[in-house]
């Protein structure tokens, strides 16, 4: 029986990890999509690609050769063959992802290679990312949006880089990319049908335990 879950939230929402344990416990596919904007944002900026070229952009996501695991247990990216798992989590291409995210060809090719990625699990995955419940997977068995309170998730994101960045430069990380992200998705609001989980007050397990509960009702 097919179970897709579907899981949108802003960045710093523990989407990825939350996302990650829930798939393993559902003995399910995971699918980051976030990391296949990076994927497009870093092969962009090696090949010397203007990104705010919107038609070299979209050329480029239909180009690159990105392999993306979908094993919970086992995590990486390769971009032409080419390990870049922790190449696409560097501040650069944080600041710069949004704009290969505003690209709307770029989104279309993306979001049509996500929905192969889904199909190839045999439709027992756990998918996230901004657009998961509304474009990608609007007709999957479970949506989720998760969300944190800003003081939540400038935490947890400075948790995330091992403390080395300013608070500024989580500020812009956090809440600059997501605004600039909100002008073609929208993951600020629960959709129809979409359920919300808050998890500002919520640890860990207690986040996964949501989770599952929903899977479950
Ligand atoms: O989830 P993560 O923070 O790694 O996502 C990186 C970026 O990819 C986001 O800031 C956003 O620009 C883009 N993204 C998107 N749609 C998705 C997932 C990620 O636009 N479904």
């Amino acid at each position: 029986k097919p179970l897709v879950v579907a899981i949108d939230g802003p960045s710093g929402s523990g989407k990825s990890s939350i996302s990650r344990e829930a798939a393993r416990r559902l003995r399910a596919a995971y699918l980051d999509t976030g990391a296949m904007y990076r994927a497009v944002t870093l092969y962009c900026m090696e090949a010397g690609i203007d990104l705010e070229d919107a038609a070299a952009v979209e050329a480029a996501a239909r180009a690159a050769d990105i392999e993306l695991s979908t094993s919970p247990d086992a995590e990486f990216v390769r971009v032409s063959g080419r390990d870049v798992t922790d190449a696409i989590r560097e501040p650069i291409v944080s600041s710069s992802v949004s704009a290969v995210a505003t690209t709307l060809g770029a989104r279309a090719e993306l979001v049509r290679r996500q929905q192969q990625l889904i199909k190839d699990s045999g439709l027992r995955i756990v998918a996230e990312g901004r657009d998961i419940t509304t474009v990608v997977a609007p007709l999957a068995e479970v949506r989720i949006l998760l969300t944190a309170s800003e003081e939540a998730r400038l935490r947890r994101r400075g948790v995330q880089l091992g403390g080395t960045q300013s608070a500024a430069q989580l500020k812009e990380q956090v809440i600059t990319r997501d605004a600039k992200d909100s002008t073609v998705v929208n993951f600020q609001q629960a959709a129809d049908g979409v359920v919300t989980i808050d998890s500002s007050d919520l640890d860990f397990e207690e986040t996964v335990q949501a989770v599952l509960d929903v899977v479950y009702a």
